[in-house]
């Protein structure tokens, strides 16, 4: 795969670690499959993977997510 910054034929898949801020809370997320540049070390993260992650967050940081409750009520 080419390089998107560099033009580099040099992308291959590589893990990074992906940070996210969501209404003053901080996610991180470890070993996050992506690619990386051989050459100038560009990683970036395929178009799921972020749309993943974005949700991934939203939820732990209680944003857009409704959270089910389960209430008994007799
Ligand atoms: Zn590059």
């Amino acid at each position: 795969m080419r390089c998107e910054v560099c033009k580099e034929w040099a992308v291959g898949a590589g893990r990074t670690t992906v940070t996210l801020q969501r209404g003053g809370t901080t996610v991180t997320f470890h070993d996050v499959p992506t690619r990386v540049c051989r050459a100038c070390g560009d990683a970036s993260l395929e178009g799921r993977i972020a749309l993943h992650l974005m949700t991934m967050a939203d939820r732990k940081a209680g944003h857009h997510v409704a959270p089910l409750r389960r209430q008994s009520t007799g």
